[in-house]
């Protein structure tokens, strides 16, 4: 770690003052700043371009997979018996627990519903016609909503990305759902021929419109049948998800369910929406395009972070939290042999040939997702001999180490988590 000494008193020009600074505006650095700022903390949030949230399906992950095989039962419960080195067994199952219900109660102020089956993971229909395991995800995107039906059916939209063939070739070969998956009528392009390609995310903003509403009721008549679902991908709104898809079935008299698909991620997207709405009611200043760029360190604790790019101003606090994100957000960075962490140049463990960062299957967990910075129960950072490193530093999300989000399915759980713990960690009883 490099300690850079500054003046640091009295703050000079261009340096903003607060409680908590928090770098990164993720799933796990928009939580902490909420639930600091509802506790009356001054918190200003550090935000540079989108984070992983904004192209994903936006369903909570606690536990699919472990050791490659699925989880059966109930995934809090399993996730106690993963080994001591995993991140989620330094967050422990109440903080898992207790994050959970904090977002879905968050998400539900700002007009997004998401439900869990307590106990079960849920398996999520996917438009390539699988299913995959999660624990928190908006209603009706289950596999027990399609066992339940007589029949499911899946109108072909006008999109190049989705083809309705696809999925339902997929579900053909699944037990529960074989023999029950049909294709529905194809829908006309709602903007003319003339208009580009669309997208999932420009039928969901479309479908906010009573024009658009009026155009899938129309379009949908065809497909009616009694006691089926209608299948479809993630396109019931983004922002007023939850009354987008209430006010569709009032219409057809028929359940609605989603699929996962692939990004843009209109899930992620109701979510991080969700959230921005909370934070800004919170008072959380959330400042755009500010990525900090270096950190003053004196004594052990950070002095203050500097942002560059287009904001040009340094922020010094009591507290920081470092949501930064692992190699695809940019809060660690690989070197030939060696990875660090961005901000504070920590230096990470890795395997220590370069050969056994990845392994061949790339369904398989892969050593180099578990790089991330080491914490201690308090959520700070430490050195190899478990040494405190930074005071007033912690760290939340995807940059920790101990967990692989790809083949574990864990990724939005460990956010959470964390970010609870790190708030907590910072005095706020939350
Ligand atoms: C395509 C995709 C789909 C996924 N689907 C799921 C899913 O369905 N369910 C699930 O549970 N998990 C899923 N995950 C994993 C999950 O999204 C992540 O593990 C989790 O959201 C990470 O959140 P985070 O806040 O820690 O990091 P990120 O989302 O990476 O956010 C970090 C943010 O910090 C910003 N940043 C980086 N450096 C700086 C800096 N110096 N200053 C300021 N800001 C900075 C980044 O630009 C980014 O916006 C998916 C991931 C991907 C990539």
């Amino acid at each position: 770690m490099t300690d850079r000494t500054r003046d640091a008193s009295p703050p000079g020009r261009g340096m903003r003052i607060c409680d908590v600074v928090v770098a990164g505006s993720g799933l796990a650095g928009m939580m902490t700043a909420i639930l600091l700022a509802r506790k009356g903390r001054k918190v200003t949030l550090l935000t540079r371009g989108s984070p992983c949230l904004a192209i994903s399906g936006g369903c909570v992950d606690v536990l699919g997979y472990m050791d490659g095989k699925r989880v059966h039962g109930d995934p809090l419960e399993a996730l106690q018996t993963l080994p001591a080195s995993h991140t989620y067994r330094t967050l422990g199952k109440d903080a898992v627990v207790r994050s959970l219900a904090l977002l879905s109660e968050l998400c539900e102020g700002e007009g997004v519903s998401l439900a869990a089956d307590p106990g079960l993971n849920m398996w999520m229909p996917t438009v390539l016609g699988t299913f995959k395991p999660t624990y928190l995800a908006f209603p009706r995107m289950d596999k027990d909503v399609m066992e339940a039906a007589n029949s499911v059916i899946i109108p072909r939209l006008p999109l190049k990305d989705c083809p309705a063939e696809l999925a339902l070739r997929g579900f053909s070969e699944v037990a529960g759902v074989k023999g029950k998956v049909f294709l529905g009528s194809q829908l006309d392009h709602p903007f003319g021929h003339g208009h580009r390609d669309l997208t999932q995310l420009d039928l969901a903003r479309h479908l906010e419109t009573q024009k658009g509403q009026d155009w899938l009721v129309k379009g949908l008549a065809p497909c009616l049948r009694r006691g089926a679902v209608l299948l479809l991908p993630p396109i019931l709104g983004i922002d007023r998800h939850a009354q987008v898809r209430k006010l569709l079935e009032g219409e057809l008299s028929s359940p609605i369910a989603e699929m996962l698909s692939p990004p843009p991620g209109v899930g992620g997207l109701r979510i991080l929406g969700a959230l921005r709405r909370a934070a800004s009611k919170a008072g959380v200043r959330i400042v755009e395009n500010a990525e900090a760029v270096a950190a003053d360190v004196e004594g052990g604790a950070c002095a203050a972070l500097h942002c560059g790019t287009s904001v040009r101003t340094s922020f010094a606090a009591r507290e920081y939290v470092i949501a930064t994100g692992g190699f695809l957000g940019g809060g660690i960075r690989a070197y030939p042999g060696m990875a660090r962490e961005a901000l504070f140049d920590l230096p990470l463990k890795v395997p220590s040939r370069i050969e056994d960062w990845s392994t061949r299957d790339v369904f398989k967990p892969q050593p180099y997702a578990a790089v991330g910075v080491a914490i201690d129960g308090s959520m700070r950072p430490v050195d190899r001999d478990g040494k405190v490193v930074l005071s007033n530093v912690r760290f939340a999300g995807r940059i920790l180490a101990g967990h692989d989000p790809a083949a574990e399915m864990c990724g939005n759980g460990v956010a959470l988590a964390s970010a609870l713990r790190c708030a907590e960690e910072v005095g706020a009883d939350v």
